[in-house]
């Protein structure tokens, strides 16, 4: 039997372990807690913060200027060739980007600051300490050339990119999901204009709203007369005869006062309200049209076609229902479209373009020269004409670039048998260098701005004599 002492000393030991062993547990639990609130916290891919972090953050950051007053900034950032680089190289070349640029993104950034990534290629800054606009500019710009840099993913070269939005408290909104999402409203606007960074503008909130009421308000639009139709002239450079119109709409709204295309066209583009509204267009051009063809005028109409009309079967019958009605040849109607509006679906836009065709309708292609412009296109087409987009032209006169690349259009249309459109010649000069690259026609102020059909019909009464006293453009060299 054993002594009490020595039972006492085996009690105390046996104790000692437990209280190791509890003590282990106790550091288990605490790092499995910080392993679970680190998952909870923490983007599992990348490392960084993820949404709710970024969120915490966020408050903590308003709080503070709340009491002490000053300014702080959010930056919005998208990859912009994020999903192409997913969809061709697969999710885990996809994964291994995003882990690349989470890195990159860490070390750009102060310590202070925080990177998070809200999901998919989105990722997020919060600069506590970034109090002006120049500050925070400046921040993106550093995250743009860090960006700018090619990514290697196994063994292929990426260029990947960023657009990113500035929204700056308390200027920009004074809790955190006005922030976020005016700095990602500002992000759409640099991703759209191709700027790379963008400062969020209180514009851009009443653009918003706009964009959201105008395709309910174009049925209104129709029926009381809104939407006012001007037409640019489209001039041979050899006979300097005037050719065609091109009708180019404007929208004369009671709250919105009056817009130009690029405030509307992108708006009901994406509303199934493109449908009557490009009707309606094309109804009134014709009536207008014929009226001229009846004074004894023979031009072509061109009427722009949005990319969600071409991809309507029901399309090419309702135009030529228009065209039977107003009585003009099939032929006097030119539809301008573009490469992108093609791209979308290019087999049911050749299909709905080839019915247009086969019904007589010519087609042009618009702004060309400016999207991935894929030739084989062209091939399949029945084109007639290509225009060539006003950015390549507008510098025609100092840009030997811009003149290299015109001229190669020109040859490519020449000899597929296209004609080919400057558009956009601002100057005499211009006319003269676009003759002598090849175009055959062309469209800009320096010919004529757009105009009212009235003022139209004066115009042409002048017409050429109006551009001899400004000088005419040379015969061609
Ligand atoms: P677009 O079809 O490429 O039309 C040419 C644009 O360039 C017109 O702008 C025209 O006013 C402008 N322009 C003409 N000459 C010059 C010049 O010398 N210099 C400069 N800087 N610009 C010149 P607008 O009228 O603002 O139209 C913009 C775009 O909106 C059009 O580009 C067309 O894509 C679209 N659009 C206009 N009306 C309609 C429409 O009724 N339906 C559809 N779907 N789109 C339309
Ligand atoms: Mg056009
Ligand atoms: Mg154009």
């Amino acid at each position: 039997m054993s002594s009490p002492a020595y039972r006492i000393r085996s009690l105390e030991a046996e104790l000692e372990e437990t209280y190791r062993s509890v003590a282990q547990l106790t550091n288990e639990l605490a790092e499995a807690n910080e392993r679970l609130e680190h998952l909870s916290l923490y983007d599992a891919l990348t490392g960084l913060p993820n949404r709710s972090l970024f969120l915490d953050r966020l408050e903590q950051a308003i709080a503070l200027r709340e009491r002490s007053g000053g300014s702080f900034a959010v930056l919005m950032m998208d990859l912009n060739r994020f999903k192409d680089i997913n969809d061709s190289l697969g999710h885990n070349v996809g994964d291994e980007l995003l882990q690349q640029v989470a890195d990159r993104l860490r070390t750009v950034v102060r310590n202070s600051d925080t990177v998070a990534r809200l999901g998919g290629d989105e990722f997020v800054a919060l600069l506590p300490t970034s109090t002006t606009a120049e500050g925070s500019a400046a921040v993106c710009e550093k995250i743009i050339s860090n960006l700018e840099r090619p990514v290697v993913l196994g063994g292929e070269t990426v260029d990947v990119g960023v657009s990113i939005g500035i929204a700056r408290y308390p200027y920009h909104g004074s809790d955190g999901s006005k922030l976020l999402g005016n700095a990602d409203m500002a992000m759409y606007d640099a991703k759209r204009c191709g700027r790379g960074y963008a400062m969020f503008n209180a514009d851009q909130e009443a653009t918003a709203r706009r964009a959201a009421l105008l395709p309910g308000h174009v049925s209104r639009a129709i029926e009381e007369d809104e939407l006012v139709l001007c037409y640019q002239p489209k001039v041979d450079l050899r006979s300097l005869r005037v050719v065609g119109v091109e009708a180019l709409t404007r929208w004369r709204h009671p709250e919105f006062g009056h817009l130009m295309p690029s405030q509307f066209i992108t708006a009901i583009e994406r509303s199934a309200a493109i449908k009557p509204f490009s009707l309606e267009v094309i109804r009134r051009s014709l009536e207008q049209t014929l009226a001229s063809r009846q004074a004894g005028l023979d031009l072509t109409l061109s009427i722009n076609l949005s990319g969600r009309a071409l991809h309507d079967w029901e399309l090419p019958r309702q135009v030529f229902d228009l065209i039977e009605h107003s009585g003009l040849p099939p032929d006097g109607l030119m539809l301008e479209i573009t490469e992108d509006a093609l791209m979308i679906d290019p087999e049911r836009a050749l299909a709905v373009v080839d019915r247009l065709h086969e019904d007589g309708v010519r087609i042009s292609i618009d702004d060309f020269g400016t999207g991935f412009s894929a030739l084989n296109w062209l091939t399949r087409m029945p084109v007639s004409e290509v225009k060539i987009d006003t950015s390549l032209v507008e510098n025609v006169t100092t840009n030997l670039e811009h003149r290299k690349v015109i001229m190669a259009i020109c040859e490519l249309c020449q000899s597929l048998g296209f004609d080919v459109v400057g558009e956009g010649a601002e100057s005499l000069e211009a006319l003269k260098i676009l003759k002598k690259l090849g175009c055959s026609l062309a469209q800009g102020y320096s010919i004529a701005r757009p105009m009212a059909w009235d003022e139209l019909l004066a115009w042409l009464d002048n017409w050429p004599e109006q551009i001899d006293c400004a000088g005419k453009p040379e015969p061609a060299a």
